[in-house]
């Protein structure tokens, strides 16, 4: 058991804040960081030991490899053999996208720990754009490992207190920047070159850099099926609220049981429309209020599902959003959290 300490990374206090965590990832120790996509509970990846400490932490199963953070481009070899094949759409990618949410999957390099891939040869890799997790990572001089600071199928964290909720008592740190600003975690995908042709990005999730994003640099695919299994952190059941929680497809999807309490997940809220005005619903948490911005949506995400996990519904009813740029994003995540 911990007493877990909250610091601010606030203007005055990020030298301290950066400092403590420095030294609790040099001893080995665990400490939950914020990105730019959600709340991670970051390790030294080259330290197996303290690598240990995050599957324990979150009851994660070994089986789910981990994401690792490198501090700047030429970080990469250290933990990434990059095919010659690839070389160039690697460059390209990280030119344009890191630091930032997008992760690529490249075969390890041996200074990589077997438990960090989960016994894969692969490693899935990428940049933060936080500028305090940036500078955690360039200070400590290591690359990072660092899964979402949940507990195993819950509910992601996008801020220091849901942190406190999910991992208070496990953990000595966590470093509160206030909200995360992306809300999803990163795109991840895998390159496949093609002789004469753009390579093709196989989709392993989903997220803040959408297919549309990526398309100028090569074709977006769905994961083979076979493929599957190199990834079993895609579960179909993941980002669930402890409340029973059901993603419509179509308003006459919802028919209420007598005596039960609804609240609505709702894209738009009250100006949405029809699934607002369908049902008297106990409550109505919006995503983006009024306008219907999918980025703000995705920001709100987690947070929204966190606080309506919390008011006591017997089922949480979620409307569905446009299935287009970060709404892909929001969808899978929506679908992983009513699937059981
Ligand atoms: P999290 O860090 O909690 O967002 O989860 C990381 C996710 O990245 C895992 O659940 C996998 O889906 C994916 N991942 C990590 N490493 C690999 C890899 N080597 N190959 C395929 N997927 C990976
Ligand atoms: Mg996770």
């Amino acid at each position: 058991m911990f007493e877990t300490k909250i610091i601010e990374a606030t203007d005055d206090g990020m030298k301290e804040a950066q400092n403590e965590a420095v030294a609790c990832l040099r001893r080995g120790e665990l400490v939950a960081l914020p990105t730019e996509t959600v709340y991670g509970l970051a390790a030294d990846a080259f330290n197996a030991e303290a690598v240990a400490k995050i599957f324990a932490a979150k009851e994660r199963p070994e089986f789910d490899p981990l994401i690792v953070h490198i501090a700047s481009y030429t970080d990469l070899k250290t933990v990434a053999e990059v095919p010659e094949d690839i070389a160039d759409t690697v460059k390209k990618l990280a030119n344009e996208f890191w630091p930032g949410p997008l992760t690529i999957i490249l075969p390890k390099t041996p200074a990589v720990p077997d438990l960090v891939t989960s016994g894969l040869p692969t490693v899935a890799v990428r940049q933060s754009g936080h500028p305090i997790f940036r500078g955690i990572n360039q200070a400590l001089g290591r690359p990072i490992a660092a899964p979402s600071a949940n507990r195993f199928g819950r509910i992601s964290p996008t801020s220091a207190s849901a942190v406190m909720k999910e991992l208070g008592g496990r953990i000595p740190l966590i470093v509160d920047a206030g909200a995360c600003g992306e809300g999803v975690e990163s795109t991840i995908i895998r390159i496949e070159p093609r002789e004469g042709k753009k390579p093709l990005f196989y989709l392993h999730r989903a997220g803040p850099i959408t297919k549309e994003q990526l398309q100028p640099f090569g074709r977006v695919e769905k994961v083979k099926p076979g493929e599957k299994l190199q990834s079993p952190g895609q579960l179909d059941s993941h980002y669930a609220p402890l409340t029973p929680f059901r993603l419509l497809k179509s308003p006459e999807d919802f028919v209420p049981e007598e005596g039960k309490s609804y609240g609505l997940l709702s894209y738009k809220g009250e100006e949405g429309g029809e699934y607002v005005r369908m049902y008297d619903w106990d409550s109505v948490v919006s995503l983006s209020p009024g306008s219907g911005k999918l980025a703000e949506a995705a920001t709100r995400l987690f947070f929204a599902m966190r606080e309506m996990d919390e008011m006591g519904f017997d089922e949480i009813i979620a409307e569905p959003v446009s299935e287009t740029g970060l709404g892909v994003a929001i969808m899978d995540r929506l679908r992983r959290a009513s699937a059981r």
